[in-house]
């Protein structure tokens, strides 16, 4: 029997048309005698779409930009609530192809859980601990991984005392700094910091973003990624050095610029290699993720790793680091597709 694979993608986000950009990617890989393929669009507005099934691949996210009927979010899911265990009637699996908050954040997972659907990648608590940065730094302490040293503040603690805070920057961390949103990715609302006036700036720019904003001691470091596969037993790929072109990996370097070097293998030793392979699986197991991770670190010169974040939802174009990485490890692509379909059935199963 075929798998009837949901594919959720677009959303009400900055990442909107990289959403798109995978989803047509997803479709053309998919074997179409394995799987059944139901597209749920979510328009830049929020409003969710269901689509026909597709019988192909597509040319242009045009194809997949439906239009018409449209529902709030469990709504579009009512053939599968309506019918209830009738699983013919229902999805086998929806495969979340979203980014940032409402789609990597946890927030579409405990829709996904309340209508007992298995999904592609990680789970509530490890979606949402993960997107935000600071609780991510709390655990990843807790669990002895290496970090740069790090503060945060609260939109309406800055508001009363600015000086206060800055204060506590420069006395905890001083310069370069970055000021970070704690919620977001993509580098939006990132800046680096040299001076107290940079500094005012960068905060009036991250608290636009989110009411909590995370600072950080700034590093010079080599950035390199390891991709994460598996639900209790996870295995790494090989690593990948990111070369931004630009003083930081910022929004347009990873976007926009399409210069940014990516080097599969990353050449670092064996050792390191190992180091960070270690540092993957902790930070997997100490946010309980399933599915999978991309976990990004600072490697410094004199040989010292420290992790900087995991990356619940990588990006997933065949060009994105993650496919990559696996590419470079055995797994092509439309295999990969598939293994993470089965590790969110296989987890669904365990849970029942
Ligand atoms: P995002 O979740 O948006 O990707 P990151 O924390 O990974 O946010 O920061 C984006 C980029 O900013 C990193 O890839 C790196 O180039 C740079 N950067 C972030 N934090 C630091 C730091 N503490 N020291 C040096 N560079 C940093
Ligand atoms: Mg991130
Ligand atoms: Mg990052």
């Amino acid at each position: 029997m075929k798998t009837k694979l949901g594919l959720l993608y677009g959303g009400k986000s900055a990442e909107h048309n990289v959403s798109m950009q995978t989803a047509m990617a997803v479709i053309k890989a998919l074997d179409l005698n394995k799987f059944d393929i139901h597209p749920i669009y979510i328009t830049e507005k929020g409003e969710w779409i269901q689509g026909p099934q597709l019988m192909g691949p597509v040319e242009s996210v045009k194809e997949l930009s439906f239009s018409g009927a449209s529902s709030t979010a469990p709504l579009a899911f009512s053939g599968a609530v309506e019918k209830g265990e009738e699983k013919s009637k229902g999805f086998d699996v929806i495969f979340p192809l979203l980014h940032g908050p409402n789609g990597e954040d946890g927030t579409v997972q405990g829709m996904l859980e309340l209508l007992n659907l298995p999904y592609v990648g990680n789970g509530v608590l490890a979606s949402s601990a993960g997107m935000d940065k600071v609780i991510m730094k709390n655990i990843f302490a807790q669990a002895g991984l290496s970090q740069v040293k790090y503060t945060w503040f609260i939109r309406s603690e800055w508001e009363k005392d600015r000086a206060a805070s800055y204060n506590k920057v420069e006395n905890e961390l001083g310069y370069p700094c970055f000021v970070k949103p704690a919620n977001l990715g993509s580098s939006v609302g990132i800046s680096k910091c040299t001076s107290k006036d940079e500094l005012e700036k960068a905060f009036e720019e991250a608290f636009q973003y989110d009411r909590k904003v995370i600072v950080e001691e700034g590093i010079v470091a080599r950035e390199v990624e390891i991709g994460v596969l598996g639900n209790d037993h996870p295995e790494c790929s090989v690593a990948g050095e990111i070369i931004p072109k630009k003083d930081f990996y910022d929004y347009k370097a990873k976007y926009e610029d399409g210069n940014t070097a990516l080097v599969i293998p990353a050449e670092i030793t064996e050792d390191q290699h190992n180091m960070l392979k270690d540092m993957s699986v902790t930070a997997f197991k100490a946010l309980d993720c399933s599915g999978l991770v991309r976990s990004d670190f600072f490697l410094t010169s004199d040989g010292k790793a420290y992790i900087n974040e995991v990356n619940t939802m990588p990006g997933f174009t065949p060009f994105s680091m993650f496919p990559l990485l696996w590419k470079h490890t055995g797994i092509e692509y439309p295999q990969l597709i598939e293994k993470l379909v089965n590790l969110a059935i296989e987890r669904h199963e365990e849970k029942q």
